[in-house]
């Protein structure tokens, strides 16, 4: 089971599972590379481009006036 990881920004194929590139030090996608913004309220985890809990609308930004 080889999982080599190429790198996106130089093209170097990592052999190793490394969360970066062992060149560029680029970070590959593999941890935690979604952006999630977790609920305070509820802890749902929610889109990062979402205000608002999805959950209980909650918002999710702080210094957000509305
Ligand atoms: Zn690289
Ligand atoms: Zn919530």
């Amino acid at each position: 089971m080889s999982k080599n990881q190429v790198c996106k920004n130089c093209g170097t194929e990592n052999v190793s599972q490394s969360a970066w590139c062992e060149k560029c030090l680029t970070p590959f996608n593999t941890y935690q590379e979604e952006k999630t913004l977790q609920c305070p309220n509820c802890m749902h985890p929610n889109d990062y481009n979402l205000d608002h809990c999805e959950f209980c609308h909650e918002p999710l930004k702080p210094g957000q006036s509305e």
